[in-house]
């Protein structure tokens, strides 16, 4: 394996870390949110999980961002239980398979479409149903937008990333759930914030310390431009053939 990508490998269990701390410091928030509008338990479930995930982490050899990947899905898949377990472990494990050639801008977009497209494949959530969906999309398309169209470096289109999915967390609040076990209560879901949302926001912020921190830099400032939304029926990354209607999106 390059020297490079043992790095690479080496921050990924960095992150994997950071995120396991994040969430057990989140942890009671994260309960607080779920026991509003769920059953209590997305605290305790992530806590669990990103805590088996990085000691199994911790404990590969020389491990490559791929195996990391994969270890870590596969131990959440295991660890996370509920609604969510599958969704962010399941979509982990089939997004590492675009890391083969290790962590570069294109294979990070790759890697990002496909955990996205997973989440959405499993749960059948779509923007505006008070997801995790919710975060994750618009962190997903602003990311590849800004690598792909504005040609950013690959630390600030995370972080550009980072802020979409902060406002995809607020935009949970005001809305309906109308997936998972929040649709439970209609109406009565709205002005409550999506626990799953907010902890891919933790996530999504801990990746991005960790990842300036392996490139010897400040987390970067970045303008609060508009997220990069998809259209409705979230077809929207250009080029991907899905749906003809989605082409004049942005
Ligand atoms: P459970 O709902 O089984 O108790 P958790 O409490 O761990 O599981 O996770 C709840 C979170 O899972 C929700 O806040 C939401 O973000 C996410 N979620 C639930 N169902 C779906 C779905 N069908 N698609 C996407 N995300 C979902
Ligand atoms: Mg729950």
């Amino acid at each position: 394996m390059s020297e490079e990508r043992a790095q690479d490998g080496e921050a990924v269990v960095r992150a994997v870390e950071a995120v396991a701390e994040r969430i057990e410091t989140e942890r009671a928030h994260l309960t607080d949110l779920d026991s509003a509008i769920g059953d209590a338990d997305h605290g305790g479930n992530m806590a669990r999980g990103w805590a088996a995930a990085a000691e199994a982490a911790r404990e590969l050899d020389d491990p490559d961002p791929q195996t990391v990947c994969k270890t870590v899905g596969k131990t959440l898949m295991a660890e996370v239980g509920g609604a969510s377990g599958p969704l962010f472990g399941g979509s982990l494990v089939f997004a590492s398979a675009d890391l083969d050639d290790g962590v570069t801008a294109e294979s990070a977009v790759a890697f990002a479409e496909t955990y996205l497209q997973k989440v959405e494949d499993r749960g059948d959530a779509r923007v505006g149903d008070q997801t995790m969906v919710d975060a994750l999309t618009p962190a997903v398309h602003t990311f590849k937008k800004s690598i792909e169209t504005d040609d950013l470096a690959p630390l600030e289109a995370l972080a550009k990333a980072v802020d979409a999915a902060e406002r995809g967390v607020a935009f949970t609040v005001p809305i309906r759930a109308r997936k998972g076990r929040a649709s439970y209560l209609g109406w009565r879901s709205v002005g409550h914030q999506d626990p799953g949302a907010t902890s891919t926001l933790f996530i999504l912020e801990e990746v991005l310390a960790t990842a300036a921190d392996a490139l010897g830099t400040d987390v970067p400032d970045v303008d609060a431009t508009s997220p990069t939304i998809p259209d409705a029926d979230g077809d929207s990354v250009e080029g991907d053939g899905a749906d003809p209607a989605a082409e004049d999106d942005d």
